[in-house]
Formats: structure tokens, sequence, C-alpha cells
């Protein structure tokens, strides 16, 4: 059966770890990643990608910062942007060039695209999202004399010479503000790739007019609305894990195979999942599944398939009712 399957890709499905963030490396790992969803596509489902964009934006903050005598620097928001244009066209033409091979020439579209978030959102009380480059104290206490609203917070212990790095919230997602454009074009059979990086962050003004705000939206939660938004069956986490796990890194770690949400929900209250990493994954599929979604999966780029056949992954489904 046709299902419209959201997918949120993780760091490595753009850059692995040991790389530097070369073109060249990218559109290789894009490749990879685009043979996976081109099978998808074969099978008839309709496709919504979301991904990361940490390592890219990273690598853009500090071009912004060593080319600023030469050229103004582009504030957050812009940067959040620009690597969204910047992955969607890898992705876009990549995935493009297998369609046409297998003469199967669906369109693609990658949007830059903005998601609503809350100034009164308790992380910005007290930012934890490190971003960009890492400072000695003497560069971090200039950056603050001349950006006072930055904050930078020491994030390596006191033996690292280069400690301290700007650090920025990382609110909830509320809504994407071109969810209408976005569903329409799923409807219509477009493979769409939006809110990468989590979208660009806006906040609303009493008047209703958006402005950019100095923040990273985590891409699973923001992938789960986006799920929403189009109405999918299935909300796939891809990462470089094949299953979520009780007891993530001790001798009693076991793969979660199927559970419910309420199995989930446990596991979750029980701290099994890490923050940061694995837990906004299951929070961001906890959520599909209260929403009303039938599925929810996080497994790794190569057993997406499997994991949607019921063969792998780990996969959620909402309680029985009865
Ligand atoms: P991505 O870049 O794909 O978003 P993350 O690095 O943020 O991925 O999250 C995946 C990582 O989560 C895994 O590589 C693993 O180290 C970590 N992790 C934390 N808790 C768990 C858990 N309970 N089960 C599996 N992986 C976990
Ligand atoms: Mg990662």
């Amino acid at each position: 059966m046709r299902k419209t399957i959201v997918i949120a890709l993780g760091g490595n499905a753009i850059k692995q770890a040991d790389e530097s963030g070369t073109a060249e490396e990218q559109f290789k790992n894009v490749q990879t990643t685009c043979r996976q969803l081109a099978s998808m596509l074969m099978y008839g489902h309709r496709l919504v990608i979301t991904h990361g964009n940490g390592p890219q934006a990273g690598n853009l903050l500090l071009q912004q910062e060593a080319g600023k005598e030469e050229v103004p620097p582009q504030p957050f928001d812009i940067v959040g942007a620009m690597t969204q244009g910047q992955i969607g066209y890898m992705f876009q033409q990549t995935l493009q060039n297998f369609l046409w091979e297998q003469r199967t020439p669906l369109p693609v579209i990658s949007v830059v695209n903005q998601v609503l978030v809350s100034e009164d959102d308790p992380d910005y009380q007290d930012p934890s999202k490190p971003v960009g480059p890492f400072y000695t104290k003497e560069e971090a206490e200039k950056i603050k004399a001349e950006r006072p609203e930055y904050v930078i917070k020491e994030v390596k212990p006191p033996s690292v010479e280069k400690r301290f790095r700007r650090v920025v919230a990382s609110p909830d997602p509320i809504r994407n503000i071109e969810y209408l454009a976005i569903r329409k074009m799923v409807q219509t059979g477009i493979v769409v790739i939006a809110s990468g990086g989590g979208g660009v962050p806006v906040v609303m003004d009493e008047k209703g007019c958006f402005r950019g705000t100095a923040a990273v939206i985590d891409k699973d939660k923001a992938g789960q609305r986006l799920a929403a938004v189009v109405g999918a069956d299935v909300f796939m986490v891809l990462t470089d894990v094949d299953h979520a796990k009780v007891n993530f890194g001790t001798p009693e770690e076991r793969d979660i195979g199927c559970a419910t949400y309420s199995e989930m929900v446990k596991y979750a209250e029980e701290g099994h999942f890490k923050a940061g990493s694995m837990g906004p994954k299951v929070e961001a599929c906890l959520r599909f599944i209260k929403w009303g979604g039938t599925l929810a999966i996080i497994t790794s780029l190569d057993k997406a398939i499997g994991a949607l056949i019921g063969q792998t992954g780990t996969r959620i489904v909402p309680d029985p009712v009865c």
C-alpha cells in the first residue's frame, strides 16, 4: 500500500564523523543515502525528507568568522537558511539523477522553510546548544565585548585552551510557516525536502510578522511537526544505530524491536535515551504516535527498507485499543 513517509536523516547521511566535509565527500554520502530513498520511491511510497545541518552550519559559521574583515558575517538564521539550500541542493540533484537513471523522473524540490518557536520557550533562559568555532578565554572575552548578546560557555575542561563556545537556545518547534505549500506539493506527488537543520527558527511579533532568531531546532522534533503537516502514515528517523536500545552502552544493552507507545514512554521515563541524541528521537516518535501516526521507526539508513516491512529496527506503534 502506498504510504506517506517522513524521513529524518541524521548527520551521517551527509558527513561521516572522520571527514572534513569537502563537497566530494558530502556528495558521496548523499549518493549512498539517495540510493535507499530512491528504492523506497520505487515501492510507490510518497517521501518527505528532512535532515540535520550541524557540521555544515558549524563550518559556515567558521567561514563567517574567518572572512569577517573582507565580507560582512551573516547572522545565525541566515546561516541556517544557507545550509538548507546547500544540503537541499545536494539531495535534490542526486535523487533526481537516480530517478532519471531508472526512468522515473518524479519531481523533487527542496524548500527553505521557517519554523515558528516561542521566545518564552524555557530554553532561551539557559541556552545549551553549542554552535560554531571553539575559542580561547581571550577570544571569548573579545567576542563577548563586540557582541554582548552572545551567550558563551566553557564547554571543555580547563586543561583545554580552546574550550569556549557560543551556545544558543534549542526551542521546541511549534509549526511550519510554509505548511500549506509543503502539504500541497506532497499531495500532488512531489518529493519534498523540507525543514532541513530543523528549519530556520523564527518568532512572531505582536503584528503577526516573523523574524529570525539565533537558535537551533532539533531536526527530529521538527521532522515530527512536518509529519503532522503532511498527514504522514510513517515517521522514520534514520541515524547511525539500527535500534534504540535499553541499557545503552552497558553489558545489559538490548535492542528494542517492536514497542507500543506506553512501553516506549516507560523506557524513556527510566532514562534509557540520552538527551541530545536518542532522547529527542524517541520523543519525536512518541509525539508522532500521540498525534495519530500509525508507525514510527528508529533505525539506520541501510536497514530502512527492512524496518518498513517489519523485519528490523525499532518500531513504535500505538497502544492496542481493546
Ligand atoms: P543523528 O546525527 O543521526 O541525529 P545522534 O548522534 O544525535 O544522531 O544520535 C544517535 C546516537 O545516539 C547513537 O550513535 C548513540 O551513540 C546515541 N544513543 C544514546 N542513547 C541511545 C540508546 N538508548 N540507544 C541507541 N543509541 C543511543
Ligand atoms: Mg550524530
